[in-house]
């Protein structure tokens, strides 16, 4: 016999993906592999010290390649790579790679070069970091004074026991401390004092429009001033004229770092860069 009408036929709900998680999907099997294929790739930005005009060092910011030729910034994936975790291995690889690279410029005759590397939450978390970063200091061979490790504000306050502990244990190694995007989060003048670190960043976003709000002005004179009576020194972030540099410079700002004086770039553009500015 035969049903009308067809009334046994299954109905099957395929549950539509929505195209942000086929998107995510891709993104993170992609990051997977993106090591192992040798896509992730180091580039670093300058760091000038301002009194002087020499170059500090440089700043190490991770760059994804992916197979389709695009180039994918941090921002898009660091935080997918916070979430599944795959920040642990890309970190330490960063942190290797950077320390490798900075070796070749102390080779290649820049001795007091320092080398700064973003550390995310979740590395910091780790309660044998330090033993990773005194392993890759022994295992590069560079010096810990040639390296500083940031860490986000935001980071740090996240359980100032533990970020007190653990910076300690970091500042007892010789490597150098920054607190980056300074100003974003919530950390108050106490934190700051409390917390053993050595370099303040001050977000882009009060340098932006510093020749034009009276309020950014004031913020960056506080910080500096407030930065310098702690012994704190100052990296402002995001520099891109020459009356923001002007101005920076008036405010006794310990170094800077954006557009104006380079651009992120690769590992052997940064050698010439820095011989160009050696010869000025
Ligand atoms: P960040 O650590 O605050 O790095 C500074 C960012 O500002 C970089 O963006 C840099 O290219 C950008 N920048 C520098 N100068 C200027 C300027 O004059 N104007 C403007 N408009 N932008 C400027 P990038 O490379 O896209 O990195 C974004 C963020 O991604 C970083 O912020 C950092 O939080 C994160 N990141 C980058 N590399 C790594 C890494 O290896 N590990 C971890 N955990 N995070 C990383
Ligand atoms: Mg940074
Ligand atoms: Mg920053
Ligand atoms: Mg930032």
């Amino acid at each position: 016999y035969s049903k009308e009408n067809g009334g046994n036929r299954l109905k099957v709900y395929t549950p539509a993906l929505s195209s942000k998680r086929v998107e995510r999907f891709n993104m993170e099997t992609g990051l997977r592999y993106a090591m192992e294929r040798g896509e992730l790739a180091l580039n670093f930005q300058p760091q000038v010290s301002l009194a002087s005009g020499k170059v500090y060092g440089a700043e190490t910011l991770i760059r994804w390649s992916s197979s389709d030729g695009k180039t994918i910034q941090p921002g898009e994936f660091i935080p997918l790579a916070e979430e599944t975790g795959l920040i642990i291995p890309i970190g330490q690889w960063v942190l290797e790679q950077a320390c490798r690279a900075c070796r070749r410029w102390i080779h290649a005759g820049m001795p007091s070069l320092v080398i700064s590397v973003n550390i995310s939450a979740l590395q910091f978390q780790q309660d044998n970091f330090p033993d990773i970063v005194r392993k890759v200091l022994k295992d590069t061979g560079i010096a810990p004074h040639n390296l500083c490790l940031e860490i986000t504000e935001h980071t740090a306050v996240q359980d100032m026991e533990h970020s007190i502990r653990m910076l300690g244990q970091l500042v007892e190694i010789g490597v150098k401390i920054a607190i980056d995007d300074f100003g974003m989060g919530q950390s108050s003048l106490y934190w700051l004092k409390k917390l053993p670190v050595h370099i303040v960043k001050i977000d882009p976003s009060f340098i932006r429009n510093l020749m034009e709000d009276s309020d950014d002005d004031a913020i960056a004179k506080a910080v500096i001033e407030m930065s310098h009576s702690l012994g704190l020194s100052v990296t402002a972030e995001g520099v891109e004229t020459e009356s923001q540099l002007q101005r920076l410079q008036q405010l006794q700002c310990d170094r800077i770092q954006g557009f104006f004086t380079g651009r992120p770039m690769t590992s052997e553009q940064f050698v010439a860069y820095f011989l160009e500015i050696a010869n000025w």
